[in-house]
């Protein structure tokens, strides 16, 4: 029997009803709904000033400040005609959340009237106090000017709560001295990278007619669901998104069973309010499904331009918060919420290409002969070779420390996964004997009445932290609460380097007389001999592979944030981002400290709340229960009976044990070394540790103590019941 207030919730989520929030309307009276789309834009404004709009938007040509008028009123028309008061400039601060301001339309007159103003400056400007945002020290406090600027690239939507809307309009953030505070305005540089760097090699390559090229993305997303009635009960989960203690189910994922099983109905009809709410929005919600542990859930979006695809995803994770409260549950995107069962990621699928190539990264049927994909999937293994550790870097929190490198997520080490053809045709590259792909032939199901169709030509490999997947590649150990944007313009920059490194050897190669297919034959080659090391097709989860990486590859493996974050301060880095124009090195100094006061500031909390979970509320249970032991033998030793200390003696010594080691965090916590890489590895090296030690004291507590004394709900509780 559990404890009466944890009763009291399992009894509560029981009788629990699906909450039916909206009628269902057809996907045309949903789609964009509320957003100030291109279409909606052409209606409202002379054809001249659209066209305008238009070439800033698909060529990248600047905006030019007359039209920035026209599209304001056009803006405030539609959305006070849907009841807006207040506009709010959107924008992406460096802590992975989303931030606004808003101001309202209103506009006193003199006459103790008020009218709706909004104007071109307005649209285009804003003047946020950024001096609460973490900065890196770019600024200081006395210093807080910061700017909004909108990225017209970025479609502005309207945000319902039931007490009306506010038009957003989303926005780059910067100092006054001009350096980016956020994530969207290195992206945006990113693009323009690559952009640049792809059209020199497809000119070299013979194209004339190349297009904007630009980078997509595609975020599946996992979350976990637990129902809302537990978060009083779990300090834990309230304040750090994960449970710090709980000794795991009886029943864990082992069967297999929840893995695209039937979605609960509860769940089903929160997903179907989400995706409403994202389809009005324009985000192409396009798979749902359960994922591997109990509770856990996964969303897809089909995917979009990069830089639109992250802010949709940004607003992916404020839709699924806001909605689970709405249906009274809360919706964990922490990477590690729950031990002994999987994590959650964010699979982040990208690709780059334009509108007159297509997608650069298609294979096509027979990869060998297209000289123009091996190119640009080289230019990516040789990016990624070069800048693992880079890539590892940006997915660095202390949540997604608890995820990758271990069961069922994946490795620290960055290698590249091409699938079985694709590594054949690398393969002969680097032998210098290019001449088949392998092909996949047919699917035969051995019954008549299915259908046949063609295998793809290669698996999948769910143990790649980076992986092909068929035109795209899916870097998959991406954090679940992350935004996307770190590892989009890591992407893009190491690829707009790469590529600036193919162009310049063909380059010298094409002046000397060699033929288009020669040269690039033997720049890949080259990539192959240099960077092939990076490829690898097994088990990314098996010790052998972590050996191998780092003795025989010369991979490295960062297993920790402390590890990892100090790559945006080696010398290569800053290079890589000052020469492609993505970061300064003031701008990337300052990202390296947030990131790491970020990690520090996540783990010490936690820290904190283990002690103060460990002795006000677990060893004040376990004590009650020694009395109550003590109690009990006594009388039965009275009664002549024959009695066996053993429980009471192993509830003794690990309460005993929990106030040392939550001494000692406590006195750790209170003595943090000076220097911010010093800080981190203390946190990893000393603080982890020892929360790992007084979960064991916990947990071990938690088997032993009466149910009906134990204060926290248990995994068993909030995993399976709905
Ligand atoms: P899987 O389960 O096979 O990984 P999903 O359909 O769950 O596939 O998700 C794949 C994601 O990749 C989707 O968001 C999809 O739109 C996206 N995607 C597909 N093609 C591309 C591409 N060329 N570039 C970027 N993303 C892509
Ligand atoms: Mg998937």
């Amino acid at each position: 029997m559990p404890s009466p207030q944890r009763f009291a919730v399992a009894q509560q989520i029981q009788q629990r009803q699906p909450v039916a929030t909206a009628p269902v309307q057809s996907l045309e009276e949903l789609w964009c709904s509320d957003v100030f789309t291109l279409a909606k834009m052409k209606a409202a404004m002379p054809k001249e000033i659209f066209k305008s709009v238009q070439r800033t938007i698909k060529d990248g040509s600047k905006l030019d400040v007359s039209v920035a008028n026209v599209v304001a009123q056009a803006m405030k028309e539609w959305a006070t005609a849907r009841g807006a008061l207040y506009y709010s400039h959107v924008f992406y601060p460096l802590t992975n959340s989303t931030a606004e301001k808003h101001d309202g339309f209103i506009s006193p007159q003199g006459d103790g009237s008020a009218i709706t103003e909004f104007t071109g400056k307005l649209l285009v400007q804003g003047e946020p106090d950024g001096s609460s945002f973490p900065n890196g020290g770019i600024r200081s406090t006395f210093e807080a000017r910061g700017y909004t600027a909108w990225d017209i690239t970025s479609p502005a939507y309207l945000m319902e709560t039931p007490n009306g809307v506010t038009l957003c309009i989303p926005t780059v953030f910067v100092s006054w001295t001009g350096e980016a505070l956020d994530k969207k305005t290195p992206l945006l540089r990113s693009n323009a990278a690559v952009n640049a760097e792809a059209q020199r090699l497809l000119g070299l390559l013979g194209e004339t007619d190349i297009a904007q090229v630009n980078s997509s993305c595609g975020a599946e997303q996992e979350y976990f669901l637990i129902d809302n009635a537990y978060l009083p009960l779990r300090p834990d989960l309230l304040l750090a998104g994960r449970t710090l203690f709980g000794k795991s189910s009886a029943k864990g994922q082992q069967f297999d069973d929840h893995y695209f099983g039937a979605i609960p109905e509860r769940v089903q009809v929160f997903m179907q309010d989400v995706e409403r709410q994202l389809y009005k929005l324009g985000i192409p919600a396009k798979t749902r499904h359960n994922e591997v542990a109990p509770s856990q859930f996964e969303i897809a979006p089909y995917f979009e331009a990069a830089n639109v695809a992250t802010d949709h995803q940004q607003l992916t994770m404020t839709v699924l918060r806001n909605t689970a409260k709405k249906h009274g549950m809360v919706c964990l995107l922490h990477e590690k919420p729950f031990a002994g069962i999987n994590g959650s990621g964010k699979h982040v699928n990208w690709s780059i290409g334009n509108a007159t190539q297509g997608n650069l990264l298609d294979p096509g049927n027979t990869p060998h002969e297209n000289l123009q994909f091996l190119l640009f999937c080289g230019a990516v293994i040789r990016g990624v070779h070069l800048y693992g550790p880079l890539l590892r870097a940006v997915i660095a929190t202390a949540s997604n420390d608890h995820r990758l490198g271990a069961n069922e997520a994946p490795p620290a080490i960055i290698s590249v996964y091409l699938g079985s053809q694709l590594e054949d045709v690398f393969n002969q590259i680097r032998e210098g004997r290019l001449s088949s792909s392998s092909i996949g032939g047919m699917m035969d199901f051995g019954v008549a009445t299915l259908p046949e169709f063609p295998k793809d030509a290669g698996d999948r490999n769910r143990t790649s932290p980076f992986a092909f997947t068929g035109n795209r590649f899916e870097f998959r150990a991406v954090g679940s609460g992350q935004s996307v944007a770190g590892p989009l313009v890591s992407l893009n920059t190491i690829l707009a380097d790469s590529l600036a490194w193919v162009s310049d050897q063909l380059e010298a190669k094409l002046s000397s007389g060699t033929s288009v297919e020669e040269a690039s034959l033997v720049v890949l080659k080259e990539v192959m001999e240099k960077h092939g090391n990076v490829v690898f097709g097994g088990d990314g989860y098996s010790d052998a592979w972590h050996r191998m990486a780092v003795e025989e590859r010369g991979l490295e493996n960062l297993r920790t944030t402390a590890d990892a974050l100090p790559v945006l301060q080696r010398a290569s880095t800053r290079e890589l981002f000052e020469h492609t124009g993505v970061l300064t090195p003031v701008e990337l100094e300052s990202r390296f400290e947030v990131y790491a006061e970020q990690y520090i500031l996540a783990i010490e909390v936690e820290a904190k709340l283990a002690v103060q979970i460990a002795r006000s509320q677990i060893y004040p249970a376990a004590m009650r229960y020694l009395g109550e032991l003590a109690g009990s033998l006594q009388l039965q030793t009275a009664m002549g009976l024959q009695v066996s200390p053993e429980t009471q003696n192993a509830v003794a010594s690990l309460s005993q044990t929990l106030m040392e080691v939550s001494g000692s965090l406590q006195t750790a916590i209170d003595q943090p070394p000076h220097g911010t890489e010093a800080h981190m590895r203390h946190c990893a090296e000393t603080l982890l540790p020892l929360m790992s030690d007084l979960r064991t004291a916990v947990d071990g507590l938690e088997a032993l103590v009466d149910d009906n004394l134990w204060p926290l709900p248990s995994y068993q509780e909030m995993l399976f019941l709905r």
